[in-house]
């Protein structure tokens, strides 16, 4: 019998993508259910957040899980830090199922892994989740400030993709002044308003959307932007499509819909497949690899680790600016698509390194 994951054998997959370990949690007290993975620890130990989320099985949150340690090893990577590929899930609702002897449960599984796992928050848990963490274990990061954690990273992202943005912006337009410049922007979440914010402060044009409703008309008139449905986002007319909502978001269906020459946004694994990569670059759409622009939470939580420090974790984040530009100018020259080159980096880096860990 095996264990099977939407890619094949749970052990076949380990091996073929490099996984060191799978954790499955059951705590029959307080009825968590969690599985956390840890993907390549050559750099460090593994970071990455605490998902809580009603997945439609076990084998879809062990997929996400796996995908998303993954995604975390090369994040770290390409961001110049000492930390490996780690993420947790836990199934579950959480409006309804995230009790604190769940969160407590939780962060003793963490603890038993003596520092390699280090985790922090995600979609389903807050800094004020990760407080409770902390009560059974030492190995957490983004907790709140009055705990002694930096709080919601999701500012410091946005900072990131502005960033990352700019950097896509010279090297399109020749100029990274975004005055007047038209930008689409999906999902106006904790990423989403402080990157909105930003952007109008830089003096973008600003074209928004969410799928709630309520929210995103105040938003929207703080900040004098456009509103447009949610599925007519990837129809607008613009100079930048910036995704913050939710993954897989370009496919060939919405990506033969893009009017703009620059896509570059905060949502994780944006790509529906590494194809769409290929397809963005046959259009002569610019992408800033997801994992490349979006690491600045990360840096902040990371920063957490040596004393936190906020100016020196947004001077660090700031320089998504060189590492997207590197991107870019590298696949112009090798006449390649973005996210090979962001991914061949992330590799590059991990094989000069020495194993930190054992
Ligand atoms: P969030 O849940 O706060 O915001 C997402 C927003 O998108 C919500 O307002 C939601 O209503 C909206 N939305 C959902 N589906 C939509 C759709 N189909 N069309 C339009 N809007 C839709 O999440 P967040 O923390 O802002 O993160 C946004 C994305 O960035 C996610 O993919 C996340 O994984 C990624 N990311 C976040 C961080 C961080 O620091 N928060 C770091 C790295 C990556």
């Amino acid at each position: 019998m095996t264990l099977e994951t939407k890619k094949g054998s749970l052990f076949s997959r380990l091996e073929a993508e490099g996984y060191e370990e799978v954790v499955f949690c059951f705590d029959p007290n307080s009825g968590l259910k969690s599985i956390i993975a840890l993907h390549n620890l050559q750099l460090g130990p593994g970071l990455g957040g605490c998902r809580f989320y009603h997945y439609p099985s076990e084998e879809s949150a062990l997929d996400d899980a796996l995908n998303l340690a993954q995604a975390m090893t090369y994040k770290a990577a390409l961001a110049g830090l000492d930390l490996g590929g780690g993420k947790s899930v836990i199934l579950g609702d959480p409006q309804k199922d995230k009790t604190k002897s769940r969160l407590r449960a939780f962060g003793s599984f963490v603890e038993r892994l003596s520092g390699n796992y280090i985790t922090t928050v995600d979609s389903g848990t807050s800094p004020e989740d990760m407080d409770v963490v902390l009560e059974t274990t030492r190995h957490v990061v983004g907790a709140t400030p009055t705990k002694g954690g930096s709080g919601d990273p999701s500012p410091m992202t946005a900072i990131g993709v502005v960033e990352g943005i700019r950097a896509c912006a010279k090297f399109v337009f020749g100029s990274t002044d975004l005055t007047g410049k038209r930008i689409a922007l999906q999902g106006m979440g904790h990423v989403g308003l402080p990157l909105a914010q930003q952007l109008a402060e830089l003096g973008a044009v600003l074209i928004v959307t969410d799928t709630n409703k309520n929210h995103l008309q105040i938003m929207s008139q703080k900040l004098k932007a456009e509103i447009v449905e949610p599925n007519e986002i990837y129809n607008v007319k613009c100079d930048i499509f910036a995704p913050c909502a939710m993954g897989g978001v370009l496919n060939d269906e919405t990506v033969s819909k893009l009017r703009c020459q620059i896509v570059a946004g905060s949502a994780n694994n944006q790509l529906r497949s590494e194809n769409v990569a290929e397809t963005l670059r046959a259009q002569g759409i610019v992408y800033a690899p997801d994992f490349a622009i979006n690491a600045g939470g990360l840096i902040q939580v990371a920063h957490e680790l040596h004393g936190f420090d906020r100016a020196k974790a947004e001077g660090k984040t700031r320089k998504i600016f060189d590492t997207i530009t590197n991107i870019l100018t590298a696949a112009e020259r090798e006449k390649i698509n973005t996210s090979k080159v962001a991914l061949r980096l992330a590799k590059e880096r991990l094989e000069k390194s020495p194993s930190k860990l054992r």
